[in-house]
């Protein structure tokens, strides 16, 4: 199945909509939708085709490659090109949801390489205004162990070369920052993992770095001297492509190592991409739980300052 998407098309356009001008040449189907769904065997969704819409988005991360049952997968073709996979839909209770692991479900993009415009402009083509995002992240603080959680509050971008901006011009924007995760959100995430009993740390600041290499000790014994919590490869751009898309966010770190090691501490090893995996598979079920008892509670109507 591929979903088109077709907001704002007139039967003889040439475009879907101001972002899709480098994608559709309509006009090369001459005969308008009918015909491009006739040469495509495309499915032509307008925005009120109510099958292929989501209310909720989340995104897997490293070893977090499946979600929902009972699902379809669609193509969301983006003007951004393909997103990381296919997109799963499916009910929970009253609300629709959409999965998409952000690393594709076999894992071929490493974090730099992730088409992080794309995944974010097909959860908005899909209607999704919130978004949920687990992530293996590492600990730069003694206090914070293997298997907490934190729901981080702020971010330090360390990445370098990635798209992190739809407004490349000519319509430009500059959003504010100051408070990327949305703060309704982020209680949400919290309430509901202490309900759980999860060890969940409410606030802390992640660093992205580029990756996919670790950190060195140097790095990581800076990072963790100038007070920061957490270390991650993806965080940035998602998050901000999501607030410049007017989507609510909200990320929960599961907290698989400790980056590098910890200062005076022997007897902790760097971390090694097998004891991220490992500790995520250990820790997966509480992730899932956290995220499905999270979307019982959302409200899917709901008027945040995220979306202004
Ligand atoms: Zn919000």
């Amino acid at each position: 199945m591929l979903y088109i998407p077709t907001r704002g098309v007139q039967d003889d356009a040439v475009m879907a909509c101001e972002l899709c001008i480098c994608f559709f040449n309509w006009a090369g189907h001459g005969g308008g939708l009918q015909q491009i769904q006739a040469d495509t065997g495309w499915r032509l969704c307008a925005a009120d085709d109510m099958e292929y819409r989501a209310d909720i988005g989340v995104f897997g991360g490293s070893g977090f490659y499946s979600f929902l049952e009972d699902v379809e997968e669609i193509t969301v073709p983006t003007p951004y090109g393909a997103p990381s996979d296919k997109i799963a839909l499916a009910r929970v209770g009253d609300k629709r949801v959409a999965f998409l692991p952000r690393h594709g479900k076999d894992h071929r993009y490493p974090p730099h390489r992730i088409p992080y415009r794309a995944n974010l402009y097909a959860m908005k083509e899909l209607g999704v205004k919130q978004i949920i995002a687990p992530t293996a992240s590492g600990s730069l603080q003694p206090h914070i162990k293997p298997g907490d959680f934190v729901v981080c509050d702020q971010f330090v971008d360390r990445t370098w070369g990635r798209e992190d901006t739809f407004f490349e011009g000519p319509v430009v924007r500059h959003v504010s920052a100051a408070y990327p995760y949305c703060h309704r959100l982020r209680k949400l995430a919290v309430e509901t993992g202490r309900e759980q009993g999860i060890t969940i740390h409410d606030g802390g600041t992640v660093v992205v770095i580029q990756g996919p290499r670790f950190s060195t000790k140097a790095e990581s014994r800076w990072f963790s001297s100038m007070g920061w919590e957490v270390i991650n490869m993806t965080q940035y751009p998602e998050v901000i492509l999501a607030r410049e898309l007017g989507m609510c966010y909200v990320n929960i770190a599961l907290i698989t190592d400790y980056d590098a090691g910890l200062e005076g501490r022997d007897d902790i090893a760097p971390v090694t991409e097998g004891e991220v995996f490992r500790v995520f598979k250990e820790n997966n079920d509480k992730v899932r739980n956290l995220i499905m008892a999270m979307i019982e509670k959302m409200d899917v109507n709901v008027e945040c300052d995220c979306c202004k």
